[in-house]
């Protein structure tokens, strides 16, 4: 039904907090209705990695390196990986150093324009979900499906404090609490496309749902949205 020719591949926008689930459902998602998927932020995360590789501090010296830059993703087992510059850089990029290095190089505006540019065109010809911060706002303003995910800053520690303890780290709760808020401040402060919800976006809070409640809203939200394209 999803695939059938009738329907029109459409561009589902992404968007929320750090740490709300948001990779785990656009994956899913894009599985479900056979779209591409592009995890925004691993190409952020891309290219912190090479500003830290280069030790590359100045605005004016990363602004320099973008042409130098080549962001890709590949398959792998399954799995989407993200590549700089050819190399496979997917388990380099999910540390908390590279974390913290994307939300500074993600407020500058160069930095942005670059990669808006980029995800603009992979979503041309739809049958896309992306996600990250600003694609309902700035990427595809005009996406016909929007979705702002939210969890309370607790919520959203928990889970990245039992992410961390299963990889063997040991976490500190408090910690893990205030980075997850330094980076709300951060994504929702800055002053280029800082994180907001389109007025025209579907807000899920996830606090009290379990991944297989909301991925059922969501799927049931996704198939009225193409019912009504085939109804117009
Ligand atoms: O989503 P993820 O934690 O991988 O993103 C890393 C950082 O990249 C975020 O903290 C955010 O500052 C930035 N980002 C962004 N715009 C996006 C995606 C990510 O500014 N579309």
């Amino acid at each position: 039904m999803v695939n059938d020719k009738m329907v029109n591949p459409i561009v589902i926008a992404i968007d929320g907090y750090s740490s709300c689930g948001k990779s785990t459902i656009a994956k899913a998602l894009a599985k479900f209705a056979g779209y591409t998927y592009v995890d925004t932020g691993a190409m952020y995360r891309a290219i912190a990695l090479y500003t830290l590789r280069n030790r590359l501090t100045e605005t004016a010296d990363i602004i320099a390196a973008l042409p130098h830059i080549l962001v890709g993703f590949i398959q792998v087992d399954g799995e989407q990986h993200v590549t700089l510059n050819g190399e496979d850089v997917e388990s380099q990029i999910r540390t908390l150093e590279v974390g913290n290095q994307a939300s500074r190089i993600s407020q500058i505006r160069e930095v942005r324009a670059f990669l808006v540019a980029q995800q603009q065109a992979m979503g041309q010809a739809k049958g896309i979900v992306m996600d990250g911060r600003d694609i309902g706002t700035v990427v595809f303003p005009n996406a016909e499906l929007k979705l702002f995910l939210t969890a309370s800053p607790e919520v959203r520690a928990q889970r990245r404090f039992d992410e961390l303890l299963a990889k063997g780290e040991k976490p500190d709760f408090d910690a893990v609490l205030a980075d997850v808020n330094d980076r709300d401040y951060r994504d929702t402060h800055r002053a280029e496309s800082p994180l907001r919800q389109a007025e025209d976006a579907v807000v899920i809070d996830n606090s009290l749902l379990s991944r297989e409640e909301q991925m059922d809203k969501i799927i049931a939200i996704f198939q009225n949205k193409l019912n009504g394209q085939m109804t117009k």
